[in-house]
C-alpha cells in the first residue's frame, strides 16, 4: 500500500492511514510512503537557492520542515515522540550542512541534489512507522536505498530488477514473517555502491509497484486524495467521475498522457507480474476506487477518460525535397535523441513531405537547433524548407479500449472540438488501439478537455 503526499500530509491524514493499514484484509502488509505534500519541491528549491550562494532560504525552509514534522508528531501523541523529533533534527542538520557546502561551492551536483530530495521520504517513513506503532501495529521504517538497486541516472534512475529482488527478499521477508509492517521510503533507490538515487518526480507509485511485483504480492494499492482514476483530472474538470475498472493498457495511456494520479512507470511491473492494482482514496476509504485488471472491457468502444499534457512544443520538419528520400525520419529522431529529449508523440502525416512530433516545451528550442545542424545541407539545397516549433501546445488524449476499432469515435472527437472552434494542429493515434491524441493550441487546451470529456461514458 502506497500513500501519497496528501495522505501523509498532516496528523489527520496519518490517522486515516493508520486505520486503513490496521483494517487491511491481509496478513502481510508493506507500506510505501511519499514525502509530506510540498516537501520535495521545497528541498529542491532550498538546494538551488543555496547554489546561488544563499543558504539562508534553505535554512528557513528546513526549520519550517522540522516544525511541521514535530507538530504532526505532537498531534499524533506518538509514544516515542521525543526520540523521533531528535532523529528528524539530526537528518535536517545533515541537509543544512549540505546546503552550506553547496553555497560555498556555488553549484550543486546531481548527487547532492538527490541526497537533498530524499529527505522528505526519509522523514515521513519515520513519522508513519511511529504512528502505526503508537496505535498498536508493529511497524518499522525502512530505507529503500537498501532495497531498490538502480543505475546512476540521477533524477530518473532505472531499477535493476534482479539485485533489487534479492535485497527485498533478504531485508523485507523476515520483517513481514515476524508480523511487522515495514514502512518503506518511496521514490528512492541507490546505486550498487550505495549512492542515493531517485526514480523521477512522482515516483513513489513506481516504488510500490516494483516492490509489489518483486515480492510477488497479491495486490498493489495506491492510496491518494481522489476516488480512484477519474474520467478527467477533477481539478480541471469538476464533473469528472471515478472509473470502476480499467485495463493495464488504458491506465498506461492515461498515465503516459498526463494523468498525474499514477506515475507512468507504475504499470509495467504489475502488468508483467499479473498483479491487480487498485487506486483508492485515503480520505474516503469506503469508496471502491478503481481496479486495474489485465483485460480490456470493450464497452462498445466508449470513451472512458480524457487527459492532457500542457507545455509542449510541436516540431515540424518540412520540405518537398523530402519525398521518397530514405533516412530522413531516422536522422530526425536520431538528432533529437542525441539532445537527450524524449519524443512524446509522433503525428502521422499523410504525405512524406513533413514529419511532425511533440516534445516537452523546455526541450523545443534545443531540438530545433539540433535539427538545423543535422539538415544544414538539405536546408541549403532547399530539399528541406524549414524546421520549426509551434508552442505552447497542449496534447489532449481520449482513452478507451476498442475505441479506435469502433466506427464513428474519431468523428465524434473531431465534431466535439470543431463545434467549439478548437483548432486541432495535429493528431496521433496510440499504437495500443485505445487512445487518440490531439495537439491543440495551449489557450484552447482546457476547453478541448471539457469538450472531449462530454464524450466520456460511464462504464
Ligand atoms: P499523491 O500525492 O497521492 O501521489 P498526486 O497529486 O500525485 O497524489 O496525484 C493525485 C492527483 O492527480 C489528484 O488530486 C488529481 O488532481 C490528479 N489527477 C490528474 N488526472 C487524474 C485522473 N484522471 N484521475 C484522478 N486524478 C487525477
Ligand atoms: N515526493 C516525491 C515527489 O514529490 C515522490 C512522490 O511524491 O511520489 O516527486
Ligand atoms: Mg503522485
Amino acid at each position: 500500500m502506497k500513500f501519497g503526499g496528501t495522505s501523509v500530509g498532516d496528523a489527520q491524514a496519518i490517522s486515516r492511514l493508520v486505520a486503513v493499514v490496521r483494517d487491511a484484509p491481509a496478513d502481510q502488509r508493506v507500506v510505501v510512503v511519499s514525502a509530506m505534500a510540498g516537501v520535495t519541491d521545497q528541498r529542491q528549491e532550498g538546494m538551488l537557492q543555496s547554489a546561488t550562494g544563499a543558504p539562508d532560504h534553505a535554512c528557513s525552509l528546513a526549520h519550517e520542515l522540522l516544525s511541521r514534522h514535530a507538530a504532526t508528531a505532537k498531534e499524533l501523541a506518538l509514544r516515542d515522540g521525543k526520540a523521533l523529533v531528535d532523529e528528524i533534527e539530526t537528518l535536517l542538520q545533515g541537509y543544512l550542512t549540505l546546503c552550506e557546502s553547496v553555497a560555498v561551492l556555488g553549484e550543486t551536483t546531481p548527487r547532492a541534489l538527490e541526497h537533498a530530495m530524499s529527505l522528505g521520504e526519509r522523514l515521513s517513513a519515520r513519522l508513519v512507522a511511529a504512528a502505526l506503532q503508537t496505535e498498536g501495529v508493529e511497524s518499522q521504517p525502512v530505507e529503500a536505498t537498501r532495497l531498490i538497486v538502480t543505475d546512476d541516472r540521477f533524477g530518473n534512475a532505472a531499477p535493476l530488477l534482479e539485485p533489487s529482488r534479492a535485497r527485498l527478499q533478504r531485508h523485507l521477508a523476515p520483517t513481514l514473517e515476524a508480523g511487522t509492517v515495514p514502512v518503506v521510503t518511496g521514490f528512492l533507490g541507490a546505486t550498487q555502491e550505495g549512492v542515493t538515487t531517485t526514480l523521477g518526480r512522482g515516483g513513489s507509485d513506481y516504488s510500490a509497484a516494483l516492490i509489489g511485483a518483486l515480492l510477488e504480492c497479491d495486490e498493489v494499492w495506491i492510496w491518494t486524495d481522489v476516488d480512484g482514476v477519474m474520467s478527467a483530472d477533477p481539478r480541471l474538470v469538476p464533473d469528472a467521475r471515478s472509473i470502476q475498472v480499467l485495463s493495464y493498457r488504458e491506465v498506461s495511456e492515461l498515465a503516459y498522457f498526463g494523468a498525474r494520479v499514477l506515475h507512468p512507470k507504475t504499470i509495467r511491473p504489475v502488468m508483467e507480474a499479473g498483479i491487480p492494482l487498485r487506486v483508492k482514496n485515503t480520505f474516503n476509504p469506503d469508496h471502491p476506487g478503481t481496479l486495474v485488471v489485465p483485460h480490456h472491457q470493450q464497452n462498445g468502444g466508449a470513451v472512458k477518460a480524457v487527459t492532457a499534457i500542457p507545455e509542449v512544443s510541436l516540431i515540424t520538419v518540412e520540405g518537398k525535397g523530402m519525398l521518397g528520400v530514405p533516412g530522413i525520419a531516422a536522422r530526425t529522431f536520431g538528432a533529437v535523441a542525441r539532445t537527450g529529449t524524449s519524443v512524446l508523440l509522433i503525428s502521422q502525416a499523410s504525405s512524406e513531405q513533413s514529419i511532425c512530433f511533440a516534445v516537452p516545451r523546455a526541450s523545443g528550442a534545443g531540438a530545433v537547433e539540433a535539427l538545423n545542424r543535422e539538415f544544414a545541407i538539405e536546408l541549403a539545397r532547399r530539399d528541406i524548407d524549414r524546421v520549426w516549433a509551434q508552442e505552447p501546445i497542449t496534447i489532449v488524449t481520449v482513452v478507451g479500449a476498442g475505441m479506435r476499432a469502433t466506427p464513428g469515435v474519431a468523428g465524434k472527437v473531431f465534431s466535439a472540438t470543431g463545434v467549439r472552434g478548437i483548432n486541432v494542429v495535429a493528431i496521433a493515434q496510440g499504437s495500443s488501439e485505445c487512445s487518440i491524441s490531439l495537439a491543440v493550441e495551449a489557450r484552447q487546451g482546457v476547453e478541448a478537455l471539457h469538450a472531449l470529456h462530454a464524450l466520456t461514458q460511464e462504464t
